[in-house]
């Protein structure tokens, strides 16, 4: 199995990179964040809880997260792989998902990791604001909040995977073909 962990800031390109790589590679999305915007939308009680979290750019509760997770993953049939986009964010939230894939016969392949100037950042992010519907992408105070969130709670998470030698960084800027392109290299050689 491949079971890719596509990282980086918010705005940095997971989104889109991970609908090209489910396409090349034939394996599943999990996006916490959509699978929370899905609940929200459906208004389930778990879209009730997280919504607080996420409207103020905060993370939701790990093991709120993690039971999301594994229920996505035991509700997928075909294990073929799995590209985490927005998951683990997290040290707590890593070394579940090693638990869960340990479970499932499997384990992590790697991590890519995008890199975007926070600049960059801000700017990719008020643009999609302006079509994503996305309350958080649309307030000055919650872009910068997702993004010292991302820097106090999330980057631990890289060191997490580098200790394994399971680290690649990648440069986020640029034509997404070309950053595609390299990340391609990174998984053919997993
Ligand atoms: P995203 O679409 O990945 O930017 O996620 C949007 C929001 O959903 C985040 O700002 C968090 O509030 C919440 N969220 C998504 N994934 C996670 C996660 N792995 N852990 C905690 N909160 C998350």
């Amino acid at each position: 199995m491949l079971n890719i962990v596509l990282f980086g800031p918010p705005g940095a390109g997971k989104g889109t990179q991970s609908e090209k790589l489910i396409e090349k590679y034939k394996i599943e999305h999990i996006s916490t964040g959509d699978l929370f915007r899905k609940h929200l939308g459906e208004g389930t009680e778990l879209g009730k809880l997280a919504q607080k979290y996420m409207n103020e750019g905060n993370l939701v509760p790990d093991e709120v997260v993690i039971g999301m997770v594994d229920d996505k993953i035991n509700s997928t049939a075909d294990l073929t792989g799995f590209i985490f986009d927005g998951f683990p964010r997290t040290v707590a939230q890593a070394r579940a998902l090693d638990e869960l894939l340990t479970k499932k016969g499997t384990r992590i392949s790697g991590m890519v990791a995008l890199e975007v100037p926070e600049d960059e950042l801000k700017k990719r992010i008020r643009e999609r604001g302006k079509t994503s519907g996305r309350a958080d992408d649309q307030d000055e105070e919650k872009i910068n909040n997702r993004i010292k969130v991302y820097n106090d709670e999330t980057l631990p998470v890289a060191n997490y995977y580098q200790e394994q030698g399971k680290l690649a960084k990648i440069d986020g800027v640029g034509a997404i073909d070309e950053i595609f392109q390299k990340i391609c290299t990174v998984i053919d050689n997993y």
